[in-house]
C-alpha cells in the first residue's frame, strides 16, 4: 500500500499547517505530492520564509531528488550554515560526494563558516569515497577550531581514518579523546577488524568491557567476530556479558561457532536464541551447515518448516544450505525435493546434490546430475569437479572418473588442484590400480601434499602393496608428523600384510613423537537433542541400559553367525585402538542408544568423526537384519546405509 499524502487548499491557507506537511515528505513515495506542495508554496508566496525553504530542501533530499533540493538552495537569498548543512547531508546521503566537496569549498565564498555539523558531514563524504587527503585537510581545520574535542566530530574522524585504512591516525584521534562512547570504540574496532588486526580489535573490545559509558553491543560483537575466528571462548564470554543481545550478535556468535566446526555449540546457542530473538535468513544460513555436520535431521526439518512458514523462499543461499543439510543428514529424497523446487540454481546447488549422491555411493546418479548441470547451462567449477570425481571414487567408476579428470582441462580449462589429484589417486587406488596411482603422483605438476600420499597409503593398505606403501608412509610422516590417522593407516597396512615388525616400528614412532590418536566420537539425534558418545563412554544418563542392550545384541549376533575376527582384533589396529575395546566403539554405543530410544522400524542415523572400522561395519550389518532397522552411518568419508544385512557401500570404502 502506498502511503497517501493528502492536503487541500483550505489547509494551505493556514500557514501553520505547511511545516508538518513538508516534514511528512520523508521518502521517495512522497515526491509527487511534494512537488505539488512546492508549486502551491510558490503560488502562495509563502516560500520567502527561510525556515520553510530549509524544510523544502530537506524534504527534496529525503524524497531522493537532490537536484530539486539544489535548485531551492540556489534560489534562496538566505543561505546560512543551516542551508549548507542540510544540503550537504542530502548530497552525501545520495552518494554525491564530489558535489558535496564542491558545496563545502564554496562556503567561504559565501561568507559562511562551517560548524560542528558541517565537518562530520564532509568527513562522512571522505570516508565513503575513501578520500584521505580531503579528510586530513578537514581534520587540520577541525583542530584549528578546537572542534576535535567534540565527541561526534571525533567519532567521525576515527571512522574516516579507519575506512581509509590509516589505523595509526585513527588511534591517535581515539587516544586524544577525553570521553569515548560505544561508537568511538566500535569505529576503531571495525577498522582493525577490516584491516586484519584481530588482536588489537580484541584488546579494544576487552577495554571496552571495562568502560561503563561504552558497553559492547551488537555492532561490537559483529565487528570483532568478523575478524577474530579463533578465540571463540573469549567471544562467548563477551557475548554472555553483553547487557542486551540482539539478532546481529546472535547471528554473529552462531556463525563464529559454525566457522570453527563447533556445530554442537552453534545448535545449542540457537535453542537459546529462539526464546529471546526472532531468527532471520542469516541465522538459518549459518545454522543449517551445523545441522548437517551433526546429522541433526529433526532440527534441520524444523528450520525448513520455519523457512516455509516465514516465506523466506526463494533465497538461493538458504535453499542451497537446505539441500546441503538434507544431503549431509542422509535424507537424499528431501534434498532432491528442495532442489527441484528451486526457482534458480547455481553451481553450488548442483554441487550439493552431486556430492550428496557421491557420499551415498550413488555414483551414477551423481554423474547424471553433473551432466544435467552442464545441459542446464551451468558451468562446473573446481568444487563441482571435486564432487563428481569423489563420487566416481566412492562408486568405483574408474573409466568415468578418468574422463571427467581429462575433461576438466580439455573442455573447461580448469587446472587440476591437489583436491582433484587426491580424488584421482583415491579412485585408482581403491580400484586396485595402485601402481597407476603411484605413476600419477610421480608425474603430477603440483607438489604432492600429505593428502595425496595419504590416499595412496590408504590404497596400499587395502591392496597390500608394501613397496609403494612404505614410500607413501615415509612422505606422509615427513609432511604431517603430528596427524595420528596416517600412523594408524600405516600400522594397518603392515598388520594386514602380517609384518608385525612394521606395526611395532610405527607405534614406536608415534610414541617417540608424542602423537596422540584422535578419539573416535559418534553423534545421534534423539528427541531433538544431539547425543555424543566417545569410545567406551559411560557418562551418558542411560549408560546402563545402553550396555545391557549391547550385551543382548552381542548374544543375538553370535547366534546369527557373527564372529569377532580374533586374529584381527589382536593385531589389526583400526582407527580406534581395538584391544579390549571392540564392543564399545562409539558408533556401537550410539546405535544401541538409538535402538532403545526409538520405536521399532525407526531409521537410525549415526555420524562418526573417523572412518568406521571393519568390525563395527560388520556389526551394523547384523543389527540391521536382526532388528529390521535401516541404519545410516556417516563416517568421515561417506555414508553407509545398512539394510537387511548388507551395506550400500558393498564393502567398498
Ligand atoms: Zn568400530
Ligand atoms: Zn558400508
Amino acid at each position: 500500500m502506498r502511503p497517501r499524502l493528502s492536503f487541500s487548499f483550505p489547509e494551505l491557507a493556514l500557514d501553520g499547517n505547511l511545516s508538518p506537511l513538508l516534514d511528512r515528505c520523508s521518502s521517495p513515495l512522497f515526491l509527487r505530492p511534494l512537488r505539488r506542495l512546492h508549486c502551491l508554496l510558490l503560488a502562495s508566496a509563502l516560500l520567502h520564509d527561510p525556515s520553510l525553504q530549509v524544510k523544502l530542501i530537506r524534504a527534496y533530499c529525503a524524497c531522493s531528488d537532490p537536484f530539486a533540493a539544489r535548485q531551492v538552495f540556489d534560489q534562496s537569498p538566505h543561505r546560512n550554515v543551516v542551508f549548507f548543512n542540510v544540503l550537504l547531508r542530502g548530497l552525501v546521503g545520495h552518494g554525491r560526494y564530489l558535489a558535496a566537496f564542491r558545496l563545502f569549498s564554496s562556503m567561504a565564498a559565501h561568507g559562511v563558516k562551517p560548524d560542528h555539523y558541517t565537518y562530520p558531514c564532509v568527513l562522512a563524504a571522505c570516508s565513503e569515497s575513501k578520500h584521505l587527503p580531503g579528510g586530513a585537510q578537514i581534520h587540520a581545520a577541525i583542530s584549528k577550531l578546537g572542534l576535535d574535542s567534540n565527541l561526534f566530530v571525533s567519532n567521525t574522524l576515527i571512522t574516516m581514518y579507519a575506512r581509509c585504512r590509516r589505523l595509526p591516525a585513527a588511534e591517535l584521534v581515539f587516544s586524544a579523546m577525553p570521553f569515548k562512547d560505544a561508537i568511538s570504540f566500535n569505529s576503531l574496532i571495525a577498522g582493525h577488524a577490516q584491516a586484519g588486526d584481530p588482536a588489537r580489535a580484541l584488546q579494544l573490545c576487552k577495554s571496552m568491557a571495562q568502560t561503563p559509558a561504552a558497553r559492547p553491543n551488537d555492532a561490537t560483537l559483529a565487528s570483532v567476530l568478523s575478524a577474530v575466528s579463533s578465540d571463540v571462548v573469549f567471544l562467548r564470554q563477551l557475548f554472555d556479558e553483553m547487557p542486551e543481545r540482539g539478532l546481529i550478535s546472535y547471528n554473529a556468535m552462531i556463525a563464529a561457532y559454525a566457522n570453527n566446526s563447533m556445530a554442537a555449540e552453534a545448535v545449542a546457542l540457537y535453542m537459546e536464541m529462539e526464546r529471546e530473538v526472532e531468527p532471520d535468513e542469516i541465522t538459518f544460513v549459518s545454522l543449517l551447515p551445523a545441522c548437517g555436520d551433526l546429522s541433526a535431521l529433526d532440527l534441520g526439518r524444523r528450520i525448513h518448516d520455519e523457512v516455509e512458514r516465514r516465506s523466506f523462499r526463494p533465497n538461493l543461499f538458504l535453499e542451497n544450505a537446505l539441500v546441503d543439510m538434507y544431503a549431509k543428514c542422509g535424507d537424499l529424497p528431501s534434498a532432491r525435493r528442495v532442489f527441484e523446487g528451486m526457482e534458480n540454481r547455481d553451481v553450488a546447488s548442483w554441487t550439493a546434490m552431486i556430492s550428496g549422491y557421491g557420499m551415498h555411493g550413488e555414483g551414477r546418479e551423481a554423474i547424471a546430475m553433473f551432466e544435467s548441470m552442464i545441459m542446464a547451462g551451468v558451468r562446473p567449477d573446481n568444487i563441482a569437479f571435486v564432487a563428481v570425481l569423489s563420487a566416481c571414487s566412492h562408486a568405483g567408476l574408474v573409466q568415468e572418473g578418468k574422463l571427467y579428470f581429462s575433461a576438466m582441462a580439455d573442455r573447461f580449462r580448469l587446472s587440476p588442484t591437489v583436491e582433484h589429484l587426491t580424488c584421482m589417486v583415491d579412485l585408482l587406488g581403491r580400484a586396485g590400480k595402485v601402481d597407476e596411482g603411484h605413476e600419477l603422483v610421480k608425474k603430477m605438476a603440483v607438489q604432492p601434499d600429505e593428502r595425496i600420499w595419504g590416499a595412496l597409503l590408504s590404497a596400499c593398505r587395502l591392496h597390500g602393496n608394501l613397496t609403494v606403501g612404505m614410500e607413501a608412509a615415509d612422505n606422509v610422516f615427513k609432511l604431517a608428523p603430528a596427524q595420528s590417522g596416517y600412523y594408524v593407516l600405516a600400522s594397518n597396512m603392515y598388520a594386514r600384510a602380517g609384518r608385525w615388525s612394521g606395526v611395532a616400528a610405527v607405534r614406536a614412532a608415534m610414541r617417540q613423537r608424542g602423537v596422540k590418536k584422535s578419539p573416535g566420537c559418534s553423534n545421534v539425534e534423539i528427541g531433538g537433542r544431539v547425543h555424543m558418545f566417545l569410545m567406551g563412554d559411560r557418562e551418558h544418563d542411560k549408560a546402563k541400559e545402553i550396555y545391557a542392550e549391547l550385551a543382548v545384541m552381542a548374544g543375538r549376533m553370535k547366534e546369527a553367525g557373527y564372529a569377532v575376527e580374533t586374529e584381527a582384533a589382536l593385531h589389526d589396529v583400526e582407527e580406534e585402538d581395538k584391544e579390549g575395546h571392540l564392543a564399545v566403539h562409539s558408533e556401537k554405543l550410539a546405535m544401541a542408544f538409538a535402538l532403545i530410544s526409538t520405536p521399532p522400524g525407526t531409521t537410525i542415523r549415526v555420524t562418526k568423526n573417523l572412518r568406521v572400522c571393519v568390525d563395527c561395519h560388520t556389526a551394523a550389518k547384523f543389527i540391521s537384519k536382526l532388528t529390521m532397522r535401516e541404519i545410516i552411518l556417516r563416517d568421515i568419508h561417506r555414508f553407509h546405509r545398512f539394510k537387511d544385512g548388507s551395506c550400500s557401500c558393498r564393502d567398498y570404502w
